[in-house]
């Protein structure tokens, strides 16, 4: 899968919930996995339909983000992996009469999710980082210890090419279980050129090889300015180098990845440096995403904003400005909750005040061995209402419509609506907000790419 958003049409998506026009842009090679029939599919018996359809792909910001548009006894028409179109199952099961018919048994469906922030290619979990927090060692204690994001380099850095598909595999069918369809992936444990590479050709194996069967998809994100490696201790200078020189020329010409995300925070890489590395990115023809303003308020939110980034990613710490640029540029907050809770962070993005003033919010899991072990979007939506005071509604949008926005694939996911990918999550459940309510509980019942 390959995406390609030209400088001109991410400048059209500025101010995407001020009613311009959307952006489309072309999918390559997605092929529809378990299609079963070259004609058209009933989808049907399903108690109620969520669309997120009102009538375009723009995301939804402010007030309007709580509306799902949803259809009760519905059901939906499919040709060739496209939405023909969908209504009351009454008048559709007359329309297409003979049409090959799948039963969604008076299941709650939504469009597939979206997660677009993860880091699923890693090569052994960090378990041990998690005991030692519990018994009150600090970051840098941890770190001491072997600990930390650089035991995940060290591991990946040994991991065979195998090893690492075989667990990004593990990895992605557990996303895939929780209702994913579409997950942003990123790079960022290798920090040399030969295992960034590495770790994006294991995302574009998956793609080539598995995602059809599995019914989960990557958009490849390089994170090769993910931290310092060890190597490079003292020569931060040298490795943003190797970042602008070798690694982000090396990746684009060998079409790897789609975007370039860099981590912008204090004692890692600066706002000077976050700039440098990530116009270097664009000038290569690469979208870019930040993290931003995670532990302190540095001004990568600021930064992404300026540079029309898709996202910038955490914001914890985005003050009154950095809110207000992010709403002027279009550029999409892509809140992680999970992370947020699992390092015990007292401060929560100011999620309210990023949709009160049109932000467009989207939601992700940041699934990563270290600072969020969570392939559930639903725990995230828990997470999301309890502590960022979201509605359980406007968790959906924000893992669906706004999501598909933050990754710039709006025109082919995130909503049921005529022309999009035919690709639907199940849910047990009668309402949408039971997901966000059945906390530790998993309600999907699977993701159909019918
Ligand atoms: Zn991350």
């Amino acid at each position: 899968m390959r995406v390609r958003v030209s400088r001109a049409e991410s400048a059209r998506s500025r101010g995407a919930c001020e009613g311009r026009a959307p952006v489309r842009e072309g999918v390559r090679r997605m092929r529809n996995g378990s299609r079963r029939s070259d004609g058209t599919v009933l989808l049907r018996n399903i108690a109620r339909l969520v669309t997120l359809d009102h009538g375009d792909d723009a995301p939804r910001c402010g007030s309007a983000m709580g509306d799902l548009a949803v259809v009760d006894r519905a059901a939906v028409a499919v040709r060739a992996g496209r939405i023909l179109e969908y209504g009351p199952e009454r008048a559709l099961v007359r329309r297409y009469r003979g049409a090959a018919v799948r039963d969604a048994e008076q299941a709650l469906v939504l469009p597939g999710l979206v997660d677009p922030h993860t880091h699923p290619v890693f090569a052994a979990n960090r378990v041990g980082d998690f005991k030692r927090r519990l018994a009150g060692a600090t970051y840098q204690e941890i770190a001491a210890a072997g600990g930390g994001i650089l035991s995940s380099v060290r591991a990946v850095r040994e991991a065979s090419d195998a090893r690492l598909r075989r667990t990004l595999e593990a990895h992605l069918l557990r996303l895939g279980r929780h209702g994913v369809a579409l997950a942003e992936a990123k790079s960022g444990y290798g920090l040399s050129l030969r295992d960034e590479v590495r770790m994006l050709e294991a995302i574009g194996w998956w793609n080539r090889r598995r995602a059809d069967a599995a019914g989960i998809w990557l958009v490849p994100t390089c994170l090769a300015a993910h931290s310092v490696p060890p190597e490079y201790r003292g020569r931060r200078a040298d490795y943003v180098e190797l970042v602008i020189g070798s690694i982000l020329p090396a990746v684009r010409r060998r079409h790897l990845a789609e975007r370039a995300d860099v981590f912008c925070e204090e004692g890692v890489f600066s706002v000077a440096e976050s700039r440098r590395i990530l116009t270097a990115a664009r000038d290569l023809g690469l979208r870019l995403t930040v993290h931003a303003d995670q532990l302190s308020a540095l001004g990568g939110g600021a930064l992404a904003a300026e540079l029309g980034a898709d996202s910038a990613d955490h914001l914890e710490y985005a003050d009154r400005r950095t809110i207000a640029a992010l709403a002027r540029a279009g550029t999409a907050a892509v809140l992680l909750p999970g992370s947020t809770f699992f390092l015990q962070m007292k401060r929560w993005a100011p999620a309210r005040k990023m949709i009160d003033s049109g932000v467009v919010v989207a939601l992700a899991t940041d699934f990563n061995p270290g600072s969020s072990p969570v392939a559930s979007p639903a725990a995230c939506m828990t997470l999301a209402c309890l502590h960022l005071k979201m509605t359980p509604e406007e968790c959906v949008t924000a893992f669906t419509l706004n999501a598909a926005y933050a990754l710039r694939m709006q025109a082919e996911f995130g909503s049921i609506r005529p022309g999009k990918r035919a690709v639907f999550s199940l849910w047990r459940a009668e309402e949408p907000a039971e997901i966000a309510y059945a906390f530790g509980d998993n309600l999907c019942e699977g993701v159909w790419w019918v």
